[in-house]
Parts: C-alpha cells; structure tokens; sequence
C-alpha cells in the first residue's frame, strides 16, 4: 500500500512536514488538577482509538520530577498494564535511567497517546505509528502534563516524540547531539533514541548515553 510520503512523491513533492498541532484540540478546565486530567483521558474518546484499547495508558512515576521522559504511544504490553515503557523497551530504557543515576520512580515517563495505535489486524493486532489526526487529538493531554509538571528538562523517546516536541520533521540522527528548548515552555529537550531502536541495533547504546550525560550537564 502507499504511504503519504510515497503520494507526495509521486505529485512531486519530496518534503512536507506534519503540521499536527496548528488547531490542537481544547481541553475541558482540569485547573490543574491531576484527577480531573486523569479521569478525563480514561474516559477519552475523541479518536478511534478508544475502541480498541484495553486501557488507557495516563503517564508514570513522580509528578514533582525535574525529569520528563515522552515517548511515542503505548504497546501491546503498555495497553494490557496501563503502565509506559513496561515492555522490553521499558526494561531497556530502566537500564538506561538506572545508567545516570535515577530511578523510574524518580522520573516521570508519558506518551504522546495514552492508547495504543494498532493496525486492528485479527486476530493479532500488531502496533503501528501514531497518526497525525491522533496527535492532534490526544496532545493537549501531554500539553496538560508538561505544564503541571513542569519538568527542568524533557527528554525525546525516539523520533515522533522529538519531532512532535520541537515541530520539526527533520530525522531523529540530525535532532539527537544538541539541547533543543520545547518552545511553548521554554523547557530545555534532549532527544534520544527509542529503546525498540537500541534493541535492533545495540551498537547504538552509546550515543543515548553520551546524550544522557548531556542532559545531565543541563541539569547542573
Ligand atoms: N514505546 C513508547 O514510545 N512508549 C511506550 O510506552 C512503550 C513503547
């Protein structure tokens, strides 16, 4: 099947950016409240999403962190637990916390999409990419997030978060290496690659940790 960039190819445009966030969904006042943002995206169903969810996935860990980890969307394993990262991406990315010196308790880890996107093949539906029109629907609960919790430094899971953070389309190589700010905020972000990534390619191992001690010297 096509996809949007082989389309764009073929009437002859080779660059585009997703513009996910230009009219991003308003949220009801949670006046900063945890439990009506919670209860608000439990019981979400603005995208089609929700049919298929087991659960939703809120976010984890403490919520008065310096540190805010964001990811893509939750997995099959996120969706069964209603936790980030509990899958063998999470265990790798425990690791890798665990490698600067923090907890996962210590942190706070969210999603762009607190429900899993899946291609809804039976009878094993298999994880897919978010879409531009999720994003649009769901960000204004991370918005939410990051502004409670205002955190000292963000820090990109992989290349949707980085790209959705610093509302570029540029690929995750040329976005990883240098400290970026989330520019609502002014939140200095440091991107990384996703652990489902490192899995593939261990040899890569060492560049999220070089990034790592970068946003360590932010933090100093
Ligand atoms: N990948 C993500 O981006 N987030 C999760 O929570 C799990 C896997």
């Amino acid at each position: 099947m096509l996809d949007t960039k082989k389309i764009l190819h073929l009437i002859g445009v080779e660059s585009y950016k997703l513009r996910v966030n230009e009219h991003p969904e308003q949220l009801e006042n949670t006046k900063g409240d945890w439990s009506i943002l919670e209860s608000e995206v439990k019981n979400c169903t603005k995208c089609s999403l929700h049919k298929s969810r087991t659960q939703t996935v809120f976010g984890f860990g403490n919520k008065d962190s310096d540190w805010l980890f964001i990811g893509e969307a939750p997995g099959k394993d996120e969706d069964l637990q209603g936790e980030p990262f509990v899958g063998r991406s999470g265990r790798l990315l425990n690791e890798i916390i665990f490698s600067i010196g923090l907890s996962r308790e210590e942190i706070y880890i969210a999603n762009i999409l607190k429900c899993r996107p899946t291609n809804n093949r039976k009878p094993l539906p298999k994880d897919r990419k978010p879409l531009p029109k999720e994003i649009n629907k769901c960000s204004p609960y991370l918005e939410q997030q990051i502004k409670m919790i205002s955190p000292k430094i963000i820090i990109a899971v992989g290349e949707t978060a980085a790209q959705y953070l610093l509302g570029s389309d540029l690929k995750i190589g040329k976005l990883r290496g240098t400290v970026h700010s989330y520019s609502s905020e002014n939140i200095p972000v440091v991107v990384v690659y996703h652990p489902a990534y490192l899995l593939r390619s261990p040899s890569q191992k060492y560049k999220v940790l070089s990034d790592l001690q970068l946003a360590k010297g932010v933090m100093k």
